[in-house]
């Protein structure tokens, strides 16, 4: 997902996320898909993790220039984009479980607009979407009876307790302000209203493992990380009571192991993620060989890092963490 804009530098020393000055910690360094090296620091009052020193304007128009999006029309080849989709139709069911219709849902960073189109075929909800200009968002406007605002969210846009429904999928991590992005949240829900969040889990096994090798960290892209227990007690703050989270998840987990093994042995970093998206460009220091074997390795050991992380979700350390909050009413 691609909601970012530019981010200011912060001052030396000043949390980008509570803004206490108390100091911070470096944890590890990390290098980006374009040989750019930054730290992963975190905040010694808020704990949360961030990278230090933040993109800049340009760091992030790379990275997110066409090449995020794949080459073609999707991110992905079309068998890998038809399993992507199968699992935005089931976070489409999940939510219209807890939001009966007629319902408004907000998705934040809709990217190109398939879960709406989810929701949408579901019954009669009201689709709205936020996402940056670029070719994500072209897509997202061509699909019917979705109402897109371009640009990042703001309160103001909507009517205070508007929505029965606001989703992030893998957003917050990008957002270069997510305080005012979850305090935006709690204001254009209603009383009793559903925020669905999911976002890599800083907590997990593999980011102590990997550290700056881990594919969620993602950098540059991926600016804050906040657990999620700091998660659960910011939105309590807000009103929010948590009511549902998984961590195990297939879409996201074993493959994170995966290319994060993978990445220990490759001196770029996610070259079999980029071989997948047909970024040829990315990977031509790899021989055709070598990129089979990665593939192979993919394919023989998905089901062994599926069941991986059924374990890890037992404790709470997978990957990634879902988490569903209702405003208080
Ligand atoms: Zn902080």
């Amino acid at each position: 997902m691609a909601l970012v804009a530019s981010i200011g530098q912060g001052q030396a020393g000043t949390c980008p996320y509570c803004n206490t000055t108390s100091g911070s910690k470096t944890l590890y360094p990390t290098v980006d898909m374009y040989e750019q090296h930054f730290m992963v620091n975190q905040c010694g009052e808020c704990h949360t993790v961030y990278l230090n020193p933040p993109p800049t304007d340009v760091q992030l128009a790379q990275a997110y220039s066409e090449a995020y999006y794949g080459e073609q029309d999707q991110k992905f080849n079309s068998l890998v984009e038809r399993v992507v989709d199968f699992f935005r139709k089931q976070r489409a069911i999940i939510i219209s479980s807890y939001v009966p219709q007629p319902a408004k849902v907000l998705d934040i960073g809709c990217g190109n607009g398939r879960f709406l189109y989810h929701m949408l075929r579901r019954g009669n909800y009201e689709a709205h979407g936020v996402e940056l200009p670029g070719k994500a968002a072209e897509r997202a406007a061509q699909v019917k009876g979705i109402h897109l605002k371009l640009g990042n969210l703001n309160a103001a846009d909507f009517p205070t307790g508007f929505f029965d429904a606001v989703t992030m999928f893998h957003v917050i991590e990008h957002l270069n302000q997510p305080r005012q992005t979850l305090q935006a949240i709690s204001q254009i829900l209603k009383p009793g209203g559903i925020a669905y969040i999911s976002m890599p889990n800083i907590d997990s096994w593999q980011s102590r493992l990997f550290k700056g090798k881990w594919l969620h960290l993602d950098p540059p892209r991926h600016l804050f990380f906040l657990s999620p227990t700091h998660l659960q007690s910011e939105m309590k703050s807000l009103g929010f009571n948590l009511i549902s989270e998984r961590y195990f998840n297939p879409e996201y987990n074993p493959f994170g192991m995966q290319q994060s093994m993978l990445n220990l042995f490759c001196s770029k970093r996610e070259v079999l993620f980029e071989h997948l998206k047909g970024n040829k460009q990315y990977v031509t220091g790899y021989s055709p060989a070598n990129l089979f074997l990665q593939n192979l390795f993919f394919k023989t050991t998905f089901p062994l890092f599926m069941l991986y992380d059924a374990v890890e979700a037992l404790f709470k350390k997978s990957a990634t963490v879902e988490m569903v909050f209702q405003k208080q009413a």
